[in-house]
Order: C-alpha cells, then sequence, then structure tokens
C-alpha cells in the first residue's frame, strides 16, 4: 500500500543564477523554517499553503547550488508532487536548461506531477531574450502553466503560489 503522504513536496528545478532561492525567500519571507537534508545536500522550507479554506502543507525543496555542476539527484525530485520549473527571461540557455528538465520528468514516468514553467526576471523585461510568445507556445504544447515573475519585485510571486493550491485542490 502506498504510504500516506502527509506532506506535498515541491521542488524547484532550474539553471544556476535564474532565482530559484530568491523566489522561496521572496514568498516566504521571515516565516521560514529551514531543514537540511544531508543525504542530497538540498533544504527545504516548510509552508501551510491556505487555498480555498483548506490547509496543504508543503515541503518547498531548494538547491544548494549543485544545480552549477549539472549534477542534481534523482533524489532530489523523486516523489516530488509539484515541480516549479525556472528559467531567466533574459538568458536563453537556462530557458533551454528547463525545457530540458520538463523532458527529464516526462522521461522518469512522473506524469502526475503538476508542473509550472516560470520565466523570471520580469523586471529586465527591457533586455528579455527569450520572447513571451515562445514560452507561452511550448507550455500550450505541453499543456502546463506558464508564468512570469520577479522575485526583485515581487511580481506573480504569490499568484505562483496561489496556482500551486489551485491546481492541489484539482488533483485532490
Ligand atoms: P538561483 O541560483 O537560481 O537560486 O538564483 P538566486 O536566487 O541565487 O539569484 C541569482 C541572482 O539573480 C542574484 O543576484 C539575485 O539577486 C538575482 N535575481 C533573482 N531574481 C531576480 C529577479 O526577479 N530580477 C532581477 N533583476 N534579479 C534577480
Ligand atoms: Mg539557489
Amino acid at each position: 500500500m502506498e504510504e500516506f503522504v502527509s506532506e506535498i513536496k515541491v521542488v524547484f528545478l532550474g539553471a544556476s543564477n535564474v532565482g530559484k532561492t530568491s523566489i522561496v525567500t521572496k514568498y516566504l519571507r521571515g516565516c521560514f523554517l529551514q531543514n537540511q537534508d544531508s543525504t542530497i545536500g538540498a533544504t527545504y522550507n516548510k509552508h501551510t499553503l491556505v487555498h480555498d479554506e483548506k490547509e496543504y502543507p508543503l515541503q518547498i525543496w531548494d538547491t544548494a547550488g549543485q544545480e552549477r555542476f549539472q549534477s542534481l539527484v534523482p533524489m532530489y525530485y523523486r516523489g516530488a508532487h509539484v515541480a516549479l520549473i525556472v528559467y531567466d527571461i533574459t538568458n536563453t540557455d537556462s530557458y533551454k536548461r528547463a525545457k530540458i528538465w520538463v523532458k527529464e520528468i516526462e522521461e522518469k514516468g512522473m506524469t502526475n506531477v503538476i508542473i509550472i514553467f516560470i520565466g523570471n526576471k520580469r523586471d529586465l523585461e527591457g533586455t528579455r531574450t527569450v520572447e513571451i510568445d515562445k514560452s507561452e507556445k511550448y507550455c500550450l504544447k505541453k499543456k502546463i502553466t506558464y508564468l512570469e515573475t520577479s522575485s526583485k519585485t515581487g511580481y506573480n510571486i504569490k499568484e505562483l503560489f496561489q496556482i500551486v493550491g489551485e491546481k492541489l485542490s484539482q488533483a485532490t
């Protein structure tokens, strides 16, 4: 029998420097309790997400920078319920890397994972190199949600987690 899932595992994926840690920090500002899993060298924050008066206990996983070496261990994202795949809208390589992550999740047969594709650093609109149309088309094709955020200004950060709540409520 499958183990009862009490906490929802949310993992951040994406190239180094796209703003994953900044998004978590911006969202959890001050109210977070950080835990370290020494087996995989990553940290997670516990946070209770409230959506439609229902509580969702989240474990929000962030890397300790291992993605810099393209070396995230499968244990990091194994068993994830939600994958937040981030790129930087001013960095085309990070967009390509994000698409590779989508492919990897698909290839691992993690078909029930809720994927949200995130173009971060929206405040740097003026130096954008990845057109919004391109990302939107890609996500439409993949049937995944696309959102642009800025952890600098806070743009769409709360909304991101509202979408997570919405998706979780539809999934349960
Ligand atoms: P990570 O490696 O993906 O965890 O990225 P970090 O959160 O460490 O951020 C990398 C760099 O990008 C830092 O210098 C951040 O201040 C900067 N950064 C993160 N998010 C944004 C954003 O939305 N806008 C801008 N302009 N800079 C950002
Ligand atoms: Mg980081």
